[in-house]
């Protein structure tokens, strides 16, 4: 990855070869520490919890936006009680404006994967600034950017940034049909492809955290051609492929969903489906936008080895600021405008403060160790929590991959969405609220995935599970 930063000719001034060097040393949790400014440590923290000032706060959103939120699975709706209104955060933790500070397993919702304000990252973001927030031209920070994208991710031969994970959805899927001249496409029950008119048929996240029907205002013929099919159910795939011979112009997937809880692929379905799209002359695309450099630096496509045909990103690749990629195959990609026919544009895609964010994130990530100390804190977690339930009697499933992890209320095992609503929702709105007040704020789902970062350390994950078995033993 330096390579391909040199051969960019951009002196980028990265100096974070020290800090990485802490995960393999045994000082690794005290170094990291010290990178925490907060004054108010959750160890240290004495006065008494309340939430007033939050309360007050929200109750004025209420009057200025909608439900008071300006993304509907912040609003708490499913775990009872009011939203806590954030005022900074800083490593692993999240501070309100009661001066209640948490570990924090949301992580902005996946992005902060390195850490909430990284020194490196916003010391870049200052020197960008002053050069200008955007130009709505050309920059040399989108070459890099797109540079470090492709040479991670193993589909992705040409790439177009976007400001949203939705955004890269919209355009992926007018790309696919764009490329085969088909109009039908496959989703499955319960992902989340954003919220652009053809995805809004049984979709996860807030559709499925707040129990909606498919939304109004989505027209009919928007979603006539979107077929859907159960997850880890590739006979239903086959079915929709016979029964819509010739149509199909491709299949979207979260290679492993975030957004009915964490639920992970059977190894011969993700195979299936890459089968099946080849054989009937469809696309496959992978919506990384929540796996994308979290599973592994190369996504999930790295992680098992599958190579689909589209891919789209978000979230980390922003680093905490707006933005989204769809990219591939290179023919595929030559029809999107200017190059090609196909029409997607952006004011304000590529503009350098996203690029400088993404472009620090990133080259953390690509040093060595990164996924593996992921991966073992997320082992130690979600391991703990299981291990907790199971002590305090409750009936728990669960699982992990490197940043990314989950638990439901229920026995298991979870291969789709109709198993995960089996998860007792109630209790775990008790568990949300009872790890809030002792200090962890997690996803306020239970159909969202959690997500932990660099900046957790082994104390932070040990504290976690402490304060999951005092939860659940009195729920
Ligand atoms: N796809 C997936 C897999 C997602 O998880 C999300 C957001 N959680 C989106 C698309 C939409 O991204 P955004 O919220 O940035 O529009």
């Amino acid at each position: 990855m330096a390579a391909t930063l040199t051969g960019s000719g951009i002196a980028l001034g990265f100096s974070c070869a020290a800090k990485f060097s802490k995960r393999s040393s045994s000082s690794s949790s005290s170094s990291n520490r010290r990178c925490i400014k907060m004054s108010v440590s959750v160890e240290e923290k004495t006065k008494k919890f309340t939430l007033q000032k939050s309360e007050e706060a929200f109750n004025a959103a209420k009057n200025l936006m909608p439900g008071g939120v300006n993304s509907p699975v912040r609003a708490f709706k499913s775990v009872g009680g009011q939203p806590v209104v954030m005022d900074s955060a800083k490593g692993s933790r999240i501070r309100d404006i009661d001066g209640n500070e948490y570990i924090d397993y949301v992580g902005s919702w996946g992005p902060a994967i390195i850490g909430h304000a990284d020194d490196e990252v916003l010391a870049a973001l200052a020197e960008t600034m002053k050069k200008g927030t955007s130009f709505g031209a050309p920059c040399l920070l989108e070459n890099v950017l797109a540079e470090m994208v492709i040479s991670a991710v193993p589909s992705i031969e040409m790439v177009r940034f976007v400001n949203s994970g939705t955004e890269a959805c919209m355009g992926v899927l007018r790309l696919a049909r764009a490329f085969t001249g088909k109009q039908k496409f496959i989703k499955f029950e319960g992902c989340y492809h954003g919220h652009a008119n053809s995805f809004l048929v049984k979709a996860g996240s807030g559709v499925a955290t707040l129990g909606l029907p498919d939304s109004p205002g989505v027209p009919k013929s928007a979603t006539s051609d979107t077929l859907t099919a159960p997850y880890n159910d590739i006979a239903a795939v086959e079915k929709l492929f016979e029964a819509n011979k010739g149509e199909i112009a491709a299949i979207i997937i979260e290679p492993v969903v975030g957004n009915s809880g964490f639920i992970t692929p059977k190894p011969e379905f993700i195979e299936g489906i890459r089968r099946i799209t080849k054989d009937n002359g469809a696309l496959l695309i992978f919506d990384e936008v929540m796996t994308g450099f979290r599973l592994a630096y190369g996504g999930a496509q790295e992680y098992f080895g599958i190579t689909p045909d589209l891919t789209t990103l978000g979230k980390i690749i922003g680093g905490g600021l707006p933005v989204g990629a769809y990219g591939g195959r290179r023919d595929i990609m030559e029809m999107v405008a200017p190059a090609g026919p196909m029409y997607q544009a952006g004011t304000l895609s590529g503009n350098p403060l996203a690029m400088t964010a993404g472009i620090h994130t990133l080259k953390r990530l690509s040093q060595p160790g990164t996924y593996e100390y992921l991966d073992k804190i997320t082992k130690e977690l979600t391991n703990g929590i299981l291990e907790a339930g199971k002590k305090t009697g409750h009936a728990m499933c669960g699982g992990y991959i490197s940043g990314m992890f989950g638990f439901f209320f229920t026995e298991g095992p979870v291969y789709d969405f109709s198993d995960a609503k089996k998860s007792d929702t109630e209790k775990f709105g008790k568990f949300f609220r009872g790890m809030l007040e002792e200090g962890v704020y997690l996803a306020p789902s239970q159909f969202e995935a959690g997500f932990t970062s660099l900046a957790h350390t082994s104390e932070d994950i040990q504290f976690t599970i402490a304060a999951a078995e005092k939860v659940l033993s009195r729920i």
